[in-house]
């Protein structure tokens, strides 16, 4: 396919997503014709049986429009930088495991490169480990991993389903907010990471995680009810499990984050 058409579907596709009508190409040689998708468009499908699933309840929520994109350098393929020779999630993690770019290193106990399959549909990125990640090198566990555990459960999403990682891979002293040079030391592994990820979705939990992602000063609330892009994957962003755990009024405002997330990946 050529570059042009590869462009138009992609362009396509997003429009779709975002609700516009579903486009019709010209009839392939074999009479055959297809939608913006790849797919050949199906007769009307028959009513849905009754709701038995709880899912079945919840209503789709509209897609909000689009909001920002951000499309950050991508790898070198004749660099001899070896994260970007790094061919596989574990790759990437050995590298973090050695890392000393940044002051975080000095005091941690282990590195949290994150977690899960290597074809997950859904990317979740926090800001960065707390105590209990840092103990243990996984991210997201203690409470506000279990409450990560719950939302995903909630849109029918198994924790062992999603890859789960932060924006610096080493744990801030005292939890502080990552500083400027420590998330732009870390960037790298986690572009790498999504590179070979490429997901359907990523979930930007937290404020840290959205403007670093959208590369933005935004807040959190600017960026909230739109579907940004980076490196044209959707991105939604929602608050952080932590944060719910203070706030418990921004439980609902996060279910309703989630369930878009859930729409782009259905
Ligand atoms: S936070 Fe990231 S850049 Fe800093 S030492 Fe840890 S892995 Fe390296």
């Amino acid at each position: 396919m050529s570059d042009g058409r590869a462009l138009a579907r992609e362009f396509l596709e997003q429009q779709k997503l975002l609700g516009g009508n579903p486009v019709i190409l010209p009839a392939l040689p074999g009479g055959e014709m297809r939608d913006a998708g790849g797919v050949a468009p199906q007769p009307p499908a028959p009513a849905p049986p009754a709701a038995t699933h709880p899912a079945s309840r919840i209503p789709h929520p509209r897609l909000p429009p689009a909001g920002l994109s951000y499309d950050p350098p991508g790898g070198d393929l004749f660099s001899a930088d070896p994260l970007q020779q790094a061919a596989s999630l574990d790759a990437v993690a050995t590298l973090v495991a050695a890392c000393t770019k940044c002051r975080l290193c000095e005091g941690r106990r282990h590195t949290v490169p994150g977690e899960g399959p290597g074809d997950a549909r859904l990317v979740v990125v926090g800001e960065g480990p707390g105590r209990v990640e840092d103990e243990t090198g996984r991210p997201f566990v203690g409470q506000a991993g279990e409450l990560l555990t719950k939302i995903l459960a909630a849109i029918q999403l198994r924790r062992e389903q999603v890859f789960i990682c932060n924006v610096v891979k080493c744990r801030p002293p005292e939890n502080r907010v990552p500083q400027y040079d420590e998330i732009a030391a870390c960037l790298p592994y986690l572009f790498r990471q999504i590179d070979l990820l490429k997901p359907r979705a990523i979930l930007a939990m937290g404020g840290t995680a959205a403007q670093t992602l959208l590369n933005t000063k935004q807040s959190l609330g600017a960026l909230r009810n739109q579907i940004h892009r980076f490196r044209g994957i959707p991105v939604i962003v929602t608050y952080h499990p932590a944060a719910l755990l203070r706030n418990p009024n921004w439980k609902k405002p996060t279910w309703d984050d989630v369930r878009i997330a859930r729409r782009l990946l259905d």
